[in-house]
């Protein structure tokens, strides 16, 4: 390595550049790109990383750094080029996507490990003194035969609490000289309790088969390999798949992510993953946001360091420090939470294609119902796609069943909680001692509080929402707001009229649960949702009563949709499968579709086979019918023509630009300048020759290659762009912020993404008024 003299730098601090430094002769043998280094900025100092090493710089008035912190660069080039793409591709700052590429506890400075004491024993005695210090001090001596026996130090508080002694003893020994005490850096292993039992490879069924030797093959020559798109009806055994991959991986002297949603991140899949490698000492890191600091810190550091070769975790473990990386697997790829919507808005499974393009390792993308944006890509040929059709043992995948809640209306006059048919099944399943898993996305007793006189409902003051009531804690017997947490008594009659007219309407899942309970009052009914699961603990342990069969009916939002592997529950039903359906939002029908699939994946995974009762109001409606059918392939058909007529992902990127201020007229000027400027801005480029797609690659469809220059497709016929007015967000207010909305679609989304970047730069902006960015949006309200 060349000993560079100067440095490149990215600041911590949103500065929206790089900086250059010289490099004092003393530092240059411990620098190099990912290095962490403070520096002086302004008239403080600040925390940075090296971008760059460089020998000579152009710049003016250059320093010298103050200080290289950490031994070894701790961000990989390739680490580095990804985070560059980020900055490109989703229109953010290069620091702010630093800050999920390196996590908090590692950029600081003062990172530590955690440092315990350990004893050993230190001056021999003879055996007089021995004998004195039993007459004299028994409880010291009764120690130092303790300590005297260690085969090695041990921790010393470990060691107090084996033999009940105390601190103090401890102490006068040390002050004696008889006994030895020195700080050691230990590990913070969160899974350092629990048991993993050890489980060897199972016998792969025909599809299995043909699915790992894709994945084996890529692994042999991964540059030429394209990502593989893993679709496998929910119980088809896809982990079975991942985990004989990695261990493909391993052998062939690589490392693996994977990555799987934050929901079904359960110790049960941890225990899978841990109980498969367990031959592997330390082989499984966890990345999770339940760590705590410290051991985040830890396992941060079991990866980068080369002990930990396997990376399971949630969305940000796709910045995972390992080296030679062979294998990235993204679990459930269709979900949406590995979009992060906060800057940078980025979306794990995009970034892991890109990330595995860029370390020429081997992608693989698994789902029971793919992303439009994947499957077409598989259909385009960007991504191999393999199919396995058959549950394992060949389980029949449930019985659905659609009821019509028009015709149930009739029947029970009022909004249908439980259908009649939906009843006869549960009373069915307590019969005969099975599960039952009741499923609503809307948490709460009622979702609204209506006056029936004058029609008001009670809103949210600072969220164009309604508030909900709970009967529950945390906010028992009060209204509460989902979106801000704002809370408000209940009150006796309508503020708004005074009449003594109100109702409760609409119902979430506290109402289920006590509805339930009522009609079944021998059965145990629990909830698992957002309110009933604050502690951590409560999840596992309402996890492990279901599993052992102590609960009859688990009712709960889509934390249950997700993954779990119950064998008894041979019944689930899906208590209103319109909510989803009507939100103004371009996918709200692939979302259901998925939904529907999911859930009713969660029936039959034993040996009696499972039945799924889908109430809705809209029994006709296409997401409906096609799950009912298991029919992806012809939802997939239909779904794609809507999105291409309607010039929607995956046929079109999308860019999202809020502008919000507490100041109503404020944020609407601002977002009526803005989309001024950038209709002009896009006049303007579509006339310029632009510059060619960056090449590195744009993870969602795009015609592979020949894309036509702009200006050819101008004269050629349908606008390249659609860029929408500035108008009121669905969700108007939010937080006491008023929103408003700028939607622009185009295929060239680099090209895009630097034009909305640049007018958003020379735009002036109110200091109240905020301007976000979203590059392929998932979040539409
Ligand atoms: P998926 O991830 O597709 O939902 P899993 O990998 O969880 O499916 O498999 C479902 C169940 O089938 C699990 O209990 C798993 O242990 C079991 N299984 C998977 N593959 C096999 C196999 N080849 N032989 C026997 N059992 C298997
Ligand atoms: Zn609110």
């Amino acid at each position: 390595m060349t000993k560079p003299s100067y440095v490149r730098v990215i600041i911590d601090r949103a500065i929206h550049r790089e900086l250059d430094y010289a490099v004092p002769e003393s530092l240059r043998s411990r620098i190099g790109v990912g290095s962490r280094v403070r520096v002086p900025f302004r008239e403080k100092s600040a925390l940075a990383t090296v971008v760059g090493v460089m020998e000579q710089s152009e710049a003016k008035g250059i320093r010298p750094i103050d200080a290289v912190v950490g031994e070894a660069p701790i961000l990989s080039e390739q680490l580095l080029e990804l985070g560059r793409w980020i900055s490109t591709y989703y229109c953010c700052p290069i620091e702010t996507v630093m800050r999920s590429v390196l996590p908090q506890v590692i950029r600081r400075a003062e990172v530590g490990w955690k440092k315990q004491l350990f004893v050993q024993p230190g001056r021999q005695p003879d055996n007089e003194e021995l004998e004195k210090l039993r007459k004299r001090a028994p409880r010291q001596a009764e120690l130092l035969e303790a300590i005297l026996r260690l085969e090695a130090p041990v921790r010393a508080s470990q060691l107090l609490r084996q033999v009940s002694l105390d601190n103090q003893t401890l102490r006068a020994l040390v002050k004696r000289g008889l006994v030895e005490m020195r700080e050691e850096a230990v590990v913070r292993d969160p899974h350092a309790d629990e048991q993993f039992v050890a489980t060897s490879n199972l016998i792969l069924n025909q599809e299995q088969t043909r699915a790992l030797e894709e994945i084996t093959q890529a692994l042999d020559s991964p540059e030429k390999s394209r990502p593989i798109l893993l679709h496998g009806v929910t119980g088809s055994g896809k982990t079975e798949i991942y985990l004989q991959a990695i261990r493909a991986a391993l052998n062939r002297g690589c490392t693996a992510i994977v990555l799987v949603p934050e929901i079904s991140l359960t110790p049960q899949t941890v225990e899978r993953f841990k109980g498969r490698f367990a031959d592997v000492q330390d082989a499984v890191a966890v990345l999770h946001s339940h760590l705590s600091e410290g051991e985040r810190h830890d396992e941060w550091h079991k990866i980068h360091s080369g002990r930990a070769r396997i990376v399971i975790g949630a969305r940000s473990a796709v910045f995972a420090p390992l080296k030679n990386l062979g294998l990235i697997v993204v679990d459930e790829e269709h979900e949406t939470t590995y979009k992060q919507e906060e800057a940078p808005r980025y979306h794990a499974r995009d970034i892991a294609i890109v990330r595995a393009k860029i370390e020429k390792c081997v992608a693989v993308l698994g789902s029971a119902t793919p992303s439009l944006e994947s499957y077409h890509n598989a259909a385009i040929g960007k991504y191999r796609l393999v199919t396995l059709t058959q549950r394992i043992d060949e389980k029949q995948m449930p019985l659905m069943r659609v009821v019509d809640l028009r015709q149930e209306r009739r029947k029970q006059k009022s909004a249908t909680i439980l259908s009649e048919k939906l009843r006869i099944a549960i009373a069915d399943r307590l019969e005969k001692r099975e599960q039952t898993i009741l499923f609503l996305n809307r948490r709460g007793f009622s979702t609204s509080l209506l006056c029936s006189s004058c029609g008001e409902a009670r809103n949210c003051p600072n969220c164009s929402v309604a508030l909900t009531f709970h009967r529950y804690p945390a906010v028992a017997g009060r209204l509460s707001c989902h979106l801000c947490g704002h809370t408000a008594a209940v009150p006796k009659k309508c503020p708004a009229c005074g009449q003594d007219a109100l109702i409760y309407a609409g119902f979430g899942t506290e109402r289920v649960e006590s509805t339930v309970s009522q009609i079944f009052p021998k059965a145990v009914v629990r909830r698992m949702d957002a309110d009933s699961m604050t502690r951590k603990e409560a999840y596992r342990e309402t996890l492990r009563n279901f599993r052992t069969g102590k609960i009859d009916i688990l009712v709960g939002t889509q934390m249950i949709a997700k993954g779990l592997h119950f064998p008894n529950v041979t019944l689930v039903g899906i208590i209103n499968a319109d909510l989803a359906l009507h939100l103004p939002d371009f996918r709200a029908g692939e979302r259901t579709f998925q939904l529907l699939t999911q859930v009713a994946g969660r029936a039959g995974r034993g040996e009696t086979s499972g039945e799924v009762f889908v109430q809705t109001y809209t029994p006709f409606s296409p997401s409906i019918q096609f799950a009912r059918h298991h029919d992806f392939a012809g939802y997939f058909q239909q779904e794609l023509e809507f999105r291409e007529r309607c010039g929607f992902p995956p046929f079109k990127h999308a860019v999202l630009i809020t502008v919000r201020s507490p100041h109503e007229g404020r944020a609407k000027l601002s977002a009526q300048t803005l989309q001024r400027r950038l209709k002009e801005a896009l006049a303007y480029s579509a006339e310029a020759a632009p510059e060619p797609e960056a090449p590195s690659g744009a993870p969602t469809s795009r015609k592979p290659l020949g894309l036509p220059s702009l200006k050819a497709a101008a004269k050629a016929g349908p606008p390249e762009f659609i860029l929408g007015d500035a108008t009121p967000a669905p969700l108007e207010k939010l937080q006491s912020q008023f929103r408003f909305h700028i939607l622009l679609r185009g295929e060239a989304i680099m090209h895009l993404s630097r034009l909305v970047r640049e007018t958003v730069d020379k735009l002036p902006v109110p200091e109240d008024v905020i301007v976000t960015v979203d590059v392929d949006p998932y979040q539409l309200l």
